[in-house]
């Protein structure tokens, strides 16, 4: 099954490029093997086109939210290290925000501050 955010790549929704778009699903690839490796095979990953934030999670792990020039433009390592941040936010909710709960979960999944 093609989820909806790789049919918005394929479909050119976030550009044209043909090198952009394969990083992208290199982006999306990524965080799905993430989700499935920290259990959240429920949450999804979206791109968002206008945002201030690299990453956002939504309803505590219901949804993951990327920054679209973010994820084109920034190395997979750095992206990487966004997607686990979000990752401990959905494992621990975000009710805790960036709190020692939070904290200790991020350094367990090996995000670097
Ligand atoms: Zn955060």
């Amino acid at each position: 099954m093609i989820n909806k955010t790789v049919q918005n790549i394929l479909q050119n929704k976030y550009t044209n490029a043909l090198d952009q778009k394969q990083k992208l699903l290199e982006v999306v690839f990524l965080a799905q093997e993430l989700l499935e490796k920290y259990q959240l095979p429920e949450c999804e990953i979206y791109f968002l086109m206008h945002s201030n934030f690299r990453g956002i999670c939504y309803n505590s792990g219901e949804k993951i939210s990327l920054q679209i020039q973010f994820s084109i433009n920034e190395d997979m390592e750095e992206i990487r290290n966004t997607i686990l941040h979000e990752i401990a936010h959905a494992i621990v909710g975000n009710e805790n925000g960036h709190n020692l709960v939070w904290k200790k979960k991020a350094l367990e999944l090996g995000v670097r501050f």
